[in-house]
């Protein structure tokens, strides 16, 4: 029905192979342009010299750059709106950006744009305790909301591992997971109200507290992963959640990941109800403890297990003895259990830590990201394993295997360009291998231009139509992030709608 453009059918996007864009495509911005944005934002908040906008020439997939055109750090609603309406009525793009820890390419500029980031709408602007609500900035970032409502005795559950740097904004664009998720749900749940500049300017108000979201159409919940597509997120309205009264945390080692896979399917499937189930397998051990980072984590382990539980401390333990009696059923090697808080730290701290490790195997990494039905988890890590010796890569998998949420970590060198080819041509296998499991592409990264390419494994001609149909409601013109998610397709018997998608934008 479709086929995916030729490289060369569309504007060069910059892919693994190349590892950047070809030169001379940045083009500089008008200089009447420069200076009305100055005007609105103030000279210093507009960044044009090439060496500065460097810093904006990635995101966390550095794999793909580009350096914008101009990057524009507006402070308020009213700034964003005049920005995106003098930038759009010039016909340029707008790239929305938080604080560029996405692994998907979604902040990555396009040949034409202007990267407008939030890194100054950083005020959590209301907590309302009463409600358990808060608003914030887009560029707040995600950690700062929760230690602002703790003495509350309130806290925000999406907790991306990036959480110390991520912004509630890219969180949002990207509805955000993380490993508490498996129990608390990602950020879509938690969204009830949103502010958006809109194409040309337009500001309007979404959802809201009081006003349910759910009895009209959705229009938060359409917005919520949208990746900067449709608009820029003003401000959020999010809900808080009261802190839980009793934790406990595992830790369970095993001799292979596949048994560790195994282990949290019964867990599971024992109807259990953990807070998180994550994964680090055995490179990543042999990463983090021989990094400023060790947790103590036996270096002939194959896999290690972090299991917690949370909620009204009676019944905790049982739940705890339940769960260390399904691993020990799965060939446990040892289950130990945290003893406090300082415990529990360091139970957690080779998860936590294992991207920073990860730079001591090799300069480069790519994190993938896919998720299976969690009973697939054995089968498909010991066919991700099968990939990474075929094509002599190093691949680490560190993941939040509660919700199937895989992430294999290829290791590699951006030097060796013979590498780079097998790095794409592994991550691509192990694409169709996850959606042959019956999964799917991204579990919570995103699409973004890393996987425009991997779209048409998991939607048909149809489903691509709704979307592009969607973005143009929103963004008629295509000016937010063109280039990303949807990928460049051609409809045979296109119809207009279907046409949009030739262009991918
Ligand atoms: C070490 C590490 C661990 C990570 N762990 C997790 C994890 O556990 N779970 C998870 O889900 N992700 C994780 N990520 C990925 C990343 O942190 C998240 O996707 C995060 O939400 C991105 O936030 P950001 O502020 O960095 O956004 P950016 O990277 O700046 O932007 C991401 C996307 O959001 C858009 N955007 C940004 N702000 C706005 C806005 N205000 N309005 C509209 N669109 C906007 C951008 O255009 C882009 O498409 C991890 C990344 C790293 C580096």
């Amino acid at each position: 029905m479709y086929r995916l453009l030729e490289k060369g059918d569309e504007e060069p996007v910059a892919s693994l192979l190349t590892g950047k864009v070809s030169s001379g495509m940045t083009r500089r911005l008008p200089s009447t342009v420069v200076s009305d944005l100055a005007e609105i934002v103030g000279h210093e908040h507009v960044i044009t010299d090439p060496d500065c906008l460097l810093v904006y020439e990635s995101d966390g997939l550095t794999a793909y750059r580009r350096p914008p055109r101009a990057v524009v750090l507006p402070s308020s609603t009213e700034e964003i709106s005049a920005v995106v309406g003098l930038l759009h009525s010039n016909g340029i793009e707008v790239i929305p950006r938080g604080a560029g820890t996405g692994l998907s390419g979604g902040a990555l500029a396009t040949p034409e744009g202007v990267i407008v980031g939030t890194a100054r709408m950083n005020r959590i602007l209301k907590i309302d305790v009463e409600n358990r609500i808060a608003i914030a900035q887009p560029g707040v970032i995600n950690a700062r909301l929760t230690e602002a409502t703790n003495p509350y005795g309130l806290y925000y559950a999406p907790d991306p591992s990036s959480q110390s740097a991520c912004t509630l904004g890219g969180n949002v664009a990207e509805n955000s997971g993380g490993p508490h998720c498996l129990k608390y749900g990602v950020t879509a749940r938690y969204v009830t109200g949103l502010t958006v500049v809109l194409a040309g300017g337009r500001i309007v108000e979404l959802g809201g507290v009081g006003r349910d979201p759910y009895t009209t159409l959705d229009l938060v919940g359409l917005f919520v992963g949208s990746e900067g597509c449709f608009g820029i997120a003003t401000e959020i309205e999010l809900r808080l959640l009261p802190i839980t009264e009793g934790v406990r945390t595992l830790l369970g080692i095993f001799e292979s990941v596949e048994s560790a896979g195994r282990a949290v399917t019964k867990i599971i499937a024992s109807g259990l109800m953990p807070a998180a189930v994550e994964i680090v397998d055995g490179p990543t051990i042999e990463a983090v403890e021989a990094s400023v980072f060790a947790a103590g984590y036996p270096l002939e382990a194959g896999a290690a297990l972090v299991i917690e539980f949370d909620g009204t401390d009676a019944g905790l333990d049982l739940d705890a003895d339940r769960a260390e009696q399904c691993c020990l059923e799965e060939g446990a090697i040892e289950v130990q259990r945290a003893t406090d808080p300082e415990h529990r730290t360091k139970l957690w701290r080779a998860r936590k830590k294992a991207f920073g490790a990860m730079g001591r195997i090799a300069p480069d990494l790519l994190v993938q990201d896919a998720t299976v039905p969690r009973t697939k988890l054995p089968e498909v890590l010991a066919g991700i394993d099968d990939i990474g010796n075929r094509y002599g890569l190093k691949i680490a998998n560190v993941f939040h295997a509660g919700d199937g949420n895989l992430h294999p970590n290829i290791l590699f060198d951006r030097q060796n360009q013979n590498e780079l080819e097998l790095v794409e041509r592994a991550s691509k296998e192990i694409m169709q291998l996850c959606v042959d499991a019956g999964g799917t592409i991204t579990g919570e990264h995103g699409v973004g231009v890393d996987k425009r390419q991997y779209m048409t494994l998991v939607h048909g001609p149809a489903e691509l139509e709704a979307m592009a149909a969607a973005k143009r409601v929103f963004d008629p013109d295509s000016l937010f992030n063109p280039g990303k998610v949807l990928p460049a397709v051609e409809v045979k018997g296109a119809t207009d709608t279907a046409k949009i998608l030739a262009i991918g934008e």
